[in-house]
């Protein structure tokens, strides 16, 4: 089907939710994008849905249900609501360390910016068709990798990490070839903007200065007020987007998350996950993990994100220099070289809270490093460790067993247990108090591949109640309640041979 064929297919509903719809990126120029109407999917059903985004958005209980809101055939590209104006935007980027090039939203189309109770968000659909920027692709995305993005972003925000959020997911059965014949999918995303660096690039690398300039003004005007009156405006938004990521990457990094596909594309400016594909959490503790089959140089393993992270910003730095300008160079360069102690920082002070610290020891990196080194030689698992660690009692003579069985190595066991016993001690650390903090950081569920897998498998089999239990989980994911579930416990023998790829 080609585009033009699309326009005639897709209807504006009389109704819709009374939304101000407000559409500051359309009107940013039309080098920025392109407008054009989603291509419908055909027998489209409903797979899941988030409240807590729908609320997000102050949208009524009964919005997936109102006949003449008909929400079903607006988020699967079947029509459109009063007010929606959809875009694909372009960009390009560097991909696994390469200039790739134009890029562009291939697969996605924002339906446009909307006021909320929560200030100012963007709506956008994933597999709504063919777009200008599609390149090779097909302009959709599969229901497996759909179900894998809506789970995860609703799981980080969870967890109290910036992500882009997920409303819900339609599905179809029309068929979408990847490794195998699957079915079509679109997930409705939802987030303030989705401006990545390599919009940035895009205008930098084409010589456009008007433009990059109107971009950059753009993100500062909306999104980064405090740098407008910065003696150097496009310095101070570096210096703020280094200092997002830099935190960004301790989130990921304190819950063993692991993007997968950190090209520069994938990098959101406001600092928010963005892109969901490869993703995979830590099982057991490999600093050298790499959750993208497709990445067969390990460039995006988990130990080596924060890198990539001052990699990228390089990358956007150099992308915004014909607004620095050859004279503030040294300028930008300190902005960069901020990151690393902004990231240090962060990632200390989260592994202490992990830990169940309150202050800081000098000898606190020494007895984390044992730690985290027993758990990489014994690849332990990274969030059962974490989780148990709060049940670690000072008492003289207590069974920590819970926790330090999960180690092997009993002198090991006996060393660190003895040296955190005395460190926790040195604090007035109380056993109860020091729980119920950890229990604050350090989940009990986290989207581990063997629980996205079965949800998926059984959505393929066209039942999709377990992708909506599931998003419950993990949308509470330090709940007590789940300590003793299976969703909280070891992966299955078989989740080891699942293989995630670029595929989706
Ligand atoms: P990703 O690595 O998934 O973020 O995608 C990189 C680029 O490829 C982006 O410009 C995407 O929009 C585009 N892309 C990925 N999959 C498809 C697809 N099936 N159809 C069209 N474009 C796609
Ligand atoms: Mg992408």
């Amino acid at each position: 089907m080609n585009i033009d064929d699309a326009t005639t297919q897709v209807s504006t509903l009389t109704a819709g939710p009374a939304w101000h719809w407000r559409n500051r990126f359309h009107a940013l120029g039309a080098e920025f994008h392109t407008e054009l109407p989603p291509q419908p999917l055909p027998s489209p059903h409903w797979v899941a849905h988030s409240d807590s985004c729908a609320e997000l958005l102050g949208l009524p209980a009964d919005w997936l249900t109102r006949a003449d809101w008909n929400a079903l055939a607006v988020f699967s590209g079947n029509a459109l609501w009063p007010g929606m104006r959809p875009l694909a935007s372009v960009y390009s980027g560097h991909q696994f360390g390469v200039w790739a090039g134009q890029l562009g939203d291939g697969r996605a189309l924002s339906l446009g910016e909307i006021d909320t109770p929560n200030g100012p968000q963007e709506l956008q659909l994933k597999g709504a068709g063919l777009t200008p920027y599609s390149r090779m692709g097909d302009g959709r995305a599969v229901l497996r990798s759909s179900i894998r993005e809506f789970l995860c972003s609703e799981a980080m925000y969870g967890l109290g990490i910036p992500t882009t959020r997920a409303l819900c997911i339609t599905g179809s059965p029309m068929p979408v070839l990847r490794e195998t014949l699957e079915t079509a999918a679109v997930v409705t995303r939802v987030a303030p903007s989705f401006i990545r660096f390599g919009h940035f690039e895009h205008f930098s690398q084409r010589a456009e200065p008007d433009a990059l300039q109107r971009l950059a003004d753009f993100v500062i005007e909306h999104h980064y007020p405090e740098c407008r009156d910065a003696p150097q405006p496009y310095v101070a938004l570096l210096t703020e987007v280094a200092r997002r990521t830099a935190e960004l990457m301790a989130q990921w990094q304190a819950v063993g998350f692991c993007h997968g596909v950190m090209n520069t594309d994938n990098m959101s400016i406001l600092g928010l996950t963005i892109d969901y594909g490869p993703f995979g959490f830590l099982d057991g503790y490999d600093p050298a993990h790499i959750c993208n089959h497709t990445d067969r140089q390990g460039r995006y393993a988990y130990a080596s994100q924060p890198n990539v992270g001052f990699w990228n910003l390089h990358a956007l730095a150099q992308g915004l220099m014909p607004l620095i300008g050859n004279d503030h160079t040294d300028a930008a360069l300190a902005a960069l070289e901020a990151y690393k102690q902004i990231y240090t920082d962060a990632m200390r002070l989260r592994l202490r809270r992990k830990c169940g610290f309150t202050t800081a020891r000098k000898d606190d990196a020494g007895l984390i490093d044992a730690l985290l080194k027993q758990m990489a030689d014994e690849q332990t698992d990274h969030t059962l460790l974490f989780r148990r660690l709060a049940t670690f009692s000072t008492a003289e003579g207590a069974d920590n067993s819970a926790v330090m069985g999960l180690f092997n190595d009993p002198q090991f066991r006996e060393r660190w247990a003895a040296a955190y016993t005395e460190r926790l001690r040195a604090e007035h650390s109380d056993d109860a108090q020091r729980a119920t903090a950890m229990n604050r950081v350090n989940p009990s569920v986290v989207l581990r591949n063997h629980l996205a897998e079965a949800a998926i498998r059984q959505a393929q089999a066209g039942d999709f109640s377990e992708v909506q239990r599931l998003l419950k989980v993990l949308q509470n994911p330090f709940d007590e309640r789940h300590d003793t579930s299976a969703d909280a416990g070891f992966p299955p023998a078989w989740a080891q041979h699942i293989e995630v790829s670029c595929s989706s």
